[in-house]
């Protein structure tokens, strides 16, 4: 099926500003990308889209994405842990959710169940039900149990070769390992380092042999080398690199991505939680890192490190479906003009997920909105639902059937 969407003004996924032009969709992917102008009459196709003037660009990719963390904009969950059976209703919701708020593509940041990322993946992948393509994981990986052996988290290279092993059987693509400890959770812990490196030469190792990939939860320099000294692909957070540490990052730039989860930390200092919920630890420690990302995010930015958006969302004061927020916080925080913010969304996400994804491109896949205004322009309107006219993954239509005259 053929399908041409024209009187557009294209983002093409690079940071420039958007142009006049047509796209022709042939099957799941981009066939032709024309300018203003061409002429473009003569192609046979099955459906014509006339966009009015709005502008068309890739669809989003949250590079943090949790959708087991049960709170969306649909719902709010007040406990962080929810039972299995609503875990699951919690989890295919966020799915949607995070469709419909322009997000095509999810690279899991980890999940609160063993196997259910990769069951909402292939039911996803099937049509069953509404989704990003979800590139899933499972628990993250953190050892604090002792010398038994248990996989998920008993300590020594064995439990950790269990656990890739435990991935790959049940179809995981993604391995998060929580290398540093986490503030908002336990106070002074961002400088631990939960791993030897025995017990991270055997992640790399098996990771490998298994054609899976490395996530890691990271704070202080020494868990940023060590992250990076053995083949971590996504690193979060970084909020204490040093100059060390940065131009490790840097030497490291076309083998890594970063997403500095600036989302969670805004919503935390912005919570005004019922006195019964205790955030004063989470505030203090938001607090302490976000004017560290502000100076760190602009400088790995310079140096070319590929920067994704994506902030921890799922939290009952940061929930799914406000993914986009990230946008508005990389060009308030970090001075992102918004066509780099949705550049880092769109260009930078599609490299992440490694597939022909993030540009308005031939060959690519044809996961596309189209968005009334120009978010260029006006970066907040990416928080508009509304403002989503039309909904595109793999050449079909989630949002904006009605658009596609024959
Ligand atoms: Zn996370």
């Amino acid at each position: 099926m053929r399908t041409l969407i024209h009187n557009v003004m294209i983002f093409d996924g690079t940071p420039q500003p958007p142009r006049p032009g047509a796209v022709l969709i042939d099957e799941d992917s981009i066939a032709q990308v024309f300018g203003g102008g061409a002429d473009f009459a003569d192609n046979a196709v099955d459906h014509r889209i006339d966009g009015g003037g709005a502008t068309l660009m890739p669809g989003m990719v949250e590079g943090h994405a949790h959708l087991t963390w049960g709170s969306s904009v649909e719902k709010i969950y007040h406990q962080f842990e929810l039972p299995h059976e609503e875990l699951k209703v919690a989890a295919w919701r966020n799915a949607r959710v995070l469709l419909d708020s322009g997000f095509t593509s999810a690279y899991s940041a980890g999940a609160l169940g063993d196997g259910i990322e990769t069951e909402l993946a292939a039911a996803i992948e099937a049509g069953e039900t509404p989704g990003p393509r979800l590139i899933p994981s499972t628990i993250e990986r953190s050892p604090e149990g002792d010398d038994t052996g248990n996989i998920f988290n008993g300590k020594g290279p064995d439990a950790m070769r269990g656990f890739v092993a435990h991935c790959a059987d049940t179809g995981v693509k993604v391995v998060k390992l929580m290398i540093s400890g986490e503030d908002a959770l336990k106070p002074d812990t961002h400088n631990l380092i939960y791993y030897t490196e025995a017990e991270m030469a055997a992640a790399e190792e098996a990771t490998r042999a298994a054609g899976l990939l490395l996530s890691a939860h990271v704070y202080s320099s020494e868990a940023i080398e060590l992250a990076l000294r053995h083949g971590v692909r996504v690193l979060y957070h970084c909020s204490y690199a040093d100059a060390g540490a940065i131009h490790a990052m840097v030497a490291a730039k076309d083998g890594i991505f970063y997403a500095p989860a600036v989302g969670v930390l805004v919503a935390t200092l912005e919570a005004n939680p019922p006195p019964h919920i205790n955030m004063s630890q989470m505030k203090s420690s938001a607090q302490e890192a976000l004017p560290l990302l502000n100076a760190l995010v602009p400088t790995l930015k310079n140096h070319g490190v590929r920067i994704v958006i994506g902030g921890d969302y799922g939290f009952p004061f940061n929930p799914n479906g406000t993914n986009a927020r990230d946008l508005i916080h990389f060009v308030k925080h970090f001075g992102y003009t918004p066509a780099e913010a949705l550049s880092a969304a769109t260009l930078n996400g599609g490299a992440l997920m490694d597939m022909k994804l993030g540009q308005v491109r031939e060959g690519f896949l044809a996961d596309l909105l189209l968005i009334d205004g120009d978010p260029t322009q006006d970066i907040n309107i990416m928080m508009d639902r509304g403002k989503i006219r039309m909904i595109m993954k793999g050449g079909a239509l989630h949002k904006g059937a009605e658009l596609a005259q024959a």
